[in-house]
């Protein structure tokens, strides 16, 4: 039977932290601020994959008072949530996501993003979509304030 989960998250930016988007660092003059690597990307896959599973969010799993995830690279995320699908006997058909980003530019990066969170989901990269926009100068977003992501995933489970 299909499921279907949402994510959603969002980071501020600031600076003397790196901005990691899907695994890959940007080199900006800003990054995301957060207990972990803060990839408000994979954050928001992650969110996505327990939804499907309803098995509560990031927060529940992987608390920001565990210093356990102190800068922990937000891939450890998501491959625990790929371990338990597979625990639950469940598959991931595909995930999709956009981040919403005034800057940098994320096109040229896309292809690498994919990469990463394909291989940290043992998934083909044709069923992870990234895309990504401006806010067109508006809300926090359109200010660099901080940087949001959403995503859906969609899990095959026996029940
Ligand atoms: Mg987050």
């Amino acid at each position: 039977m299909i499921h279907v989960g949402i994510g959603y998250d969002v980071h501020r930016l600031t600076e003397g932290r790196k901005l990691i988007l899907g695994g890959v660092d940007f080199h900006h003059d800003k990054g995301l601020d957060g207990h972990s690597d803060a990839d408000v990307l994979i954050h928001a896959i992650c969110d996505a994959l327990f939804g499907a599973l309803g098995e509560g969010d990031i927060g529940q799993h992987f608390p920001n008072t565990d210093p356990r995830w102190h800068n922990a690279p937000s891939s450890t995320f998501l491959r625990e949530a790929a371990r338990l699908i597979n625990l639950r006997g469940g598959r991931i058909v595909n995930v999709d996501s956009t981040i919403i980003a005034q800057a940098p530019k994320i096109g040229p990066r896309l292809r690498q993003m994919k990469m990463n969170i394909a291989t940290a989901l043992d998934l083909n990269p044709e069923r992870v979509g990234i895309k990504a926009t401006t806010n067109e100068g508006l809300g926090f977003a359109g200010r660099e304030e901080g940087i949001a992501a959403m995503a859906v995933a969609s899990v095959d489970l026996p029940h």
